[in-house]
């Protein structure tokens, strides 16, 4: 599927340091092993709804590991998806009365304006849920032949043959030390595991699963459901872990540096995903693991039901500016759970004017020292607000210094350095 077009990122003189990251499944900062090309899969969206900040917020956070890696001049490997079927995208389609290929196809391109929009740079490959199903299909048909799936009969009108990840069977294949068994990801317990998986799509009390936990790989066609053919699983369609495993499998390297996304998918998204995997490969899915806060508004939950969705679209809309929204974004540490409110938006449009008018007063030789310490806060776990609060130091300190020697090089380079690390324009 056709991505957006990344906007060019400047050429910095010098490079970043080693780079430590969160690792959700170590529990602990770790330093990311250097390697000549560094690979990135950051899950997509379900696009039955406009880009929200949360999404966003998750987007430019794995957009910031992206720069570093650039800066630090290794090049990326960066994959996407969009789940462009599946039941929330099919539930919105027939309650909204439209077309679910016409939703998709929309909400996708909105996608795209707002990511091109916020400076995000764009993924390698994006590719669609429905355009992988041939690549889905016979890894799921491995996964039967190895034991490790099993179909479900029909009971109380569901028919015969969904397919489902027998999550025992498959902790038990390798006694490998990187094998991956139930939890190696999440670190959470049985209990904590069973609330998520109802709460996240999934169907804990499907009669005839052997685990309640058992994620599904293959639904059947069902009356009035799009389907795809599925060889000797039947017609139907992929679950969305094994879309997300598939994709990477094939457009990665195993394993592939970090698996990215918002902490509302390390399990079961991310969890059962590193199972199928291992199960299809016998290689761990990815080397670490990171996830990015959740954003809420005025400090309750942002969610659709709720109706307090802050949209990207609709603040491009009313005229506010992309970079403005970013810094916003930028304020707050990407791994930490958040608020948008009207107040930080204002003191981010405030201190985009700040940068700016000091930029065009940058004092001889400070850009240097200033590159350095955003490398050093960037390297550190991503610590935007690090870096954003040594681009303010250095504003104020240009700012004051009226009547001094000015450079218009080292105004040029913290615009370069706010751009090329930070992804905001000035
Ligand atoms: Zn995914």
């Amino acid at each position: 599927m056709k991505s957006w077009i990344s906007r060019p990122v400047p050429e910095l003189p010098g490079s970043l340091p080693p780079l430590h990251l969160f690792d959700t499944a170590l529990g602990r900062v770790v330093e990311l092993e250097p390697q000549e090309e560094q690979s990135m899969y950051v899950c997509g969206i379900t696009p039955y709804d406009a880009t929200h900040m949360g999404h966003a917020a998750s987007y430019v956070a794995f957009d910031l590991l992206n720069r570093a890696w650039r800066d630090a001049g290794t090049r990326v490997a960066y994959v996407q998806n969009v789940t462009d079927v599946d039941d929330p995208l099919l539930e919105r389609a027939q309650a909204t009365g439209v077309d679910w290929r016409e939703l998709a196809a929309s909400q996708i391109e909105l996608f795209h304006t707002d990511m091109d929009a916020l400076n995000v740079l764009a993924p390698d490959h994006y590719i669609g849920a429905v355009e992988a199903i041939p690549e889905i299909v016979p890894a799921i048909e491995k996964l039967i032949a190895d034991g490790v799936a099993y179909r479900v009969p029909g009971t109380k009108g569901e028919p015969d043959g969904d397919v489902y990840y027998d999550v025992e069977l498959a902790g038990k294949q390798s006694s490998a030390t990187d094998a991956w068994t139930l939890g190696d990801v999440s670190g959470l317990g049985e209990s904590e595991m069973l609330a998520l998986f109802a709460e996240r799509g999934g169907d804990p009390d499907r009669p005839g699963k052997r685990q309640a936990l058992d994620p599904l790989l293959w639904r059947v066609a069902r009356e009035g459901e799009p389907s795809w053919p599925g060889a000797s699983l039947g017609d139907g369609r992929p679950g969305w872990h094994i879309e997300c495993t598939v994709i990477a499998q094939k457009y990665l390297p195993a394993p592939f540096t970090v698996q990215g996304g918002g902490s509302d998918l390390v399990f079961p998204h991310h969890e059962m995903g590193a199972g199928h995997a291992y199960s299809l490969s016998h290689v761990p899915l990815a080397r670490h693991y990171a996830h990015a806060g959740m954003v809420g508004l005025d400090g309750e939950k942002m969610s659709k039901s709720k109706g307090n969705l802050v949209l990207v679209s609709k603040l491009r809309a009313e005229g506010e500016e992309p970079a403005a929204i970013r810094l916003a974004i930028l304020a707050h540490h990407y791994r930490s759970d958040w608020s948008w409110t009207a107040e930080d938006f204002a003191a981010a449009k405030e201190r985009l004017a700040v940068w700016r008018e000091a930029a065009a007063k940058a004092p001889a030789a400070s850009a240097g020292p200033l590159v350095a310490a955003m490398r050093s806060e960037l390297a550190n776990d991503l610590n935007a607000p690090g870096a954003v609060a040594a681009v303010d130091h250095w504003a104020q300190a240009a700012l004051a210094a009226e009547g001094g020697e000015t450079s218009a090089t080292d105004g040029a380079l913290v615009s370069d350095a706010v751009n090329a690390l930070l992804g905001v324009e000035l």
